[in-house]
């Protein structure tokens, strides 16, 4: 067929051929999910792998989902599985493990068949109900090993008397229930909702030179609550997109030029939120009508919409290409996770969304989680990262040690972030900061290394976050040192003298007053039951209080409740020695004496709220810090 065709024609078919070629090779894989009793919280899948070299088809559910580090066993949801070749002819599938399906004898066409069961609505598993499939697609589709560069088509059966609408990041097609994916590792990444959802959208321009119209955001909101709230939700995310923008300078290239919010708030849906290349899923029990609840639904919006940038495309090497068997190892979710946790608060500050005193709440907390808790004098925030499998979303049933050796790298990171922020700003009379080593990532890692829907060409390492910190702060000693301290190392910056620039008065919650280790504490008949793990060193621990004892007296108060607890550590001095008895759960009764410290905790309180004065130079900085930049 090309024979007779001039030399010119062949080269621009050719071309064509590898531009294509570059994003999808072979045909697509076929996924056909059919929704006939979703009351019962199961659905039909039928996966049709066209074009199957001779051999053994390897077909697999994935043990984890992009974002989440635990291994998990999406296979246990999977039944009724049935396997043909292309003429329906049935074929038998060896289980190699529990995981895995291998097909051999084909035709070079393999369809496997299955139903699969969810009834958990949130961004890691399926939850499918007479309202909605909310799917996120690693919990949901079996896939090939080795076909990860194969597009995929996606086509949706509506449930019977339905007419659900589809929100999802997959390529449209004219067929508002048929949507592609240029390869699996795109499909993988993009969670879909079913529903007949209620449709906000908004469009902001970045002042970014393109070809194009400027991106369009979608939230696809399944609530039980009024349009009006739906449209004031959409007003607020709005102002996180704009705020977001503000740090970063630029929205990154959405494929498809859309960005979509899958919001779920109903009273199943479990509380997650989670980052995908150009949309996230945010689930909640909790309704926009409640003040408090629609505060921390804003915090996860601008969250994971921080990880647009942050985690999607300036990604770390050990969670790229993610991979769907086994764990999935990063030094670096301080950076992913930790920064991101520290630039959500400050962007709903500057949005107008948080008040000071509400983040200086925020910051003092996760100040007070690193200071006081025991696992930073064993763990720096880069072996914290490394034990995500471990802590994310992971189940033991057995107890851990987690609460004396390990520290979130979620607090961890932002405190780090927070550090960088204040030291970097105070460094330069504010001219550099945090946001500036955010960008300068942008730069070096996100911008340009994206070349296939999907994939990151250029994640960083530590040594590229070492280089860029360099260059932003124009210090390479500096930046050398506050990678030895504080993210290798296990230092703590100053908090209390930088936040002095900002005229932010680091204090003693409860200053004198006596202090005997943060345990919880759970009353039932004349004593008190340790409900939690004692802190490595701390009072309690050091007298041999341990988890599951009863606490029956202290310094002369028989503890019936917490309230006669906190009485008498209210009178006793901090610093005094005073008796204590408890029970051991053995029932090995201890009389013994605590040594009990002042409280540790901080709180952080604007200088003018402690009848000091605002300077102007700390004016400065803080409006630097806490307002919009605007750039
Ligand atoms: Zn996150």
């Amino acid at each position: 067929m090309l024979a007779g065709m001039g030399k010119r024609f062949l080269g621009a078919l050719v071309l064509v051929f590898v531009a294509s070629s570059a994003w999808a090779q072979g045909q697509a894989i076929e996924y056909k999910l059919s929704f006939p009793s979703p009351e019962h919280r199961w659905m039909q899948v039928e996966v049709r792998f066209p074009q199957v070299p001779a051999g053994t088809l390897q077909v697999r559910m994935a043990r984890t989902s992009p974002g989440r580090y635990a291994l998990h066993e999406f296979a246990k949801n999977v039944f009724d599985v049935s396997i043909v070749n292309g003429r329906g002819q049935p074929l038998a599938a060896a289980r190699p493990d529990l995981h895995q399906w291998d097909v051999a004898g084909h035709d070079g066409t393999v369809v496997v068949t299955y139903r699969i069961f969810g009834d958990r609505t949130d961004g890691t598993y399926l939850g499918i109900d007479s309202m909605h499939a909310h799917i996120n697609i690693p919990a949901a589709l079996m896939f090939a090993r080795g076909w990860f560069e194969r597009p995929a088509r996606v086509t949706f059966v509506q449930p019977p008397g339905k007419s659900w609408k589809v929100a999802t990041q997959l390529f449209p097609t004219p067929d508002p229930l048929v949507f592609t994916a240029p390869n699996l590792h795109y499909l993988m990444d993009s969670p879909t909702d079913f529903s007949a959802f209620t449709l906000r959208t908004f469009t902001v321009d970045d002042g970014q030179k393109r070809t194009g119209p400027p991106p369009t955001f979608r939230i696809a909101l399944t609530h039980d609550g009024t349009e009006a709230e739906a449209d004031a939700y959409a007003k607020d995310v709005e102002r996180i997109v704009r705020e977001a923008i503000n740090i970063f300078g630029e929205l990154p290239a959405f494929e498809t030029n859309t960005y979509t919010f899958l919001s779920v708030y109903l009273p199943w849906a479990s509380g997650d939120g989670m980052e995908h290349r150009n949309s996230t899923s945010l689930t909640g029990a909790g309704a926009l009508r409640n003040p408090q609840q629609r505060q921390g639904m804003l915090g996860t919006v601008s969250h994971e919409f921080f990880h647009a940038w942050n985690m999607e495309r300036i990604r770390s090497r050990g969670i790229e290409p993610f991979d769907f068997e086994q764990a999935d190892v990063s030094d670096d979710l301080w950076l992913g996770e930790g920064f991101t946790s520290y630039f959500d608060g400050l962007i709903l500050e500057r949005a107008g969304l948080m008040t000071m005193d509400g983040l200086l709440g925020d910051l003092a907390g996760m100040i007070n989680a690193v200071t006081l808790s025991p696992g930073r004098r064993i763990r720096s925030a880069i072996d914290m990262s490394r034990l995500a499998p471990f802590v994310d979303a992971a189940a033991s049933i057995d107890r851990t040690a987690w609460q004396n050796t390990f520290i979130s790298y979620y607090t961890y990171g932002s405190a780090i972030g927070f550090g960088l922020d204040l030291e970097l700003r105070a460094r330069t009379n504010s001219k550099v900061s945090g946001d500036d080593f955010m960008r300068g990532l942008w730069a070096a890692f996100g911008k340009p290394g994206q070349k296939e829907p999907g994939k990151v060409a250029t994640p960083y390492t530590i040594d590229g976050l070492k280089e860029t910190l360099a260059k932003v702060s124009g210090d390479r000693g500096f930046a050398n040192d506050f990678f030895a301290k504080y993210v290798e190392g296990r230092d703590l910056v100053d908090y209390g003298g930088l936040l002095a620039r900002a005229g932010v008065v680091v204090r003693r919650r409860a200053a004198g007053r006596a202090f005997a280790g943060q345990v919880q504490l759970q009353p039932g008949g004349s004593a008190l039951r340790v409900g939690s793990q004692v802190p490595f060193d701390s009072p309690l621990y050091k007298a041999g209080v341990a988890q599951d004892d009863q606490l029956t007296s202290l310094d002369g108060t028989e503890l019936a409740s917490t309230s006669a607890y906190e009485e008498a550590l209210g009178r006793i001095k901090a610093g005094a020695t005073v008796p204590i008895r408890f029970v051991r759960r053995g029932g090995e009764v201890v009389n013994t004496t605590l040594t009990l410290e002042e409280d540790p905790r901080i709180e952080l309180v604007p200088i003018e709220k402690t009848g000091g004065t605002l300077t102007d130079d700390q004016r400065r900085f803080r409006e630097s810090w806490l307002s919009s930049p605007k750039r």
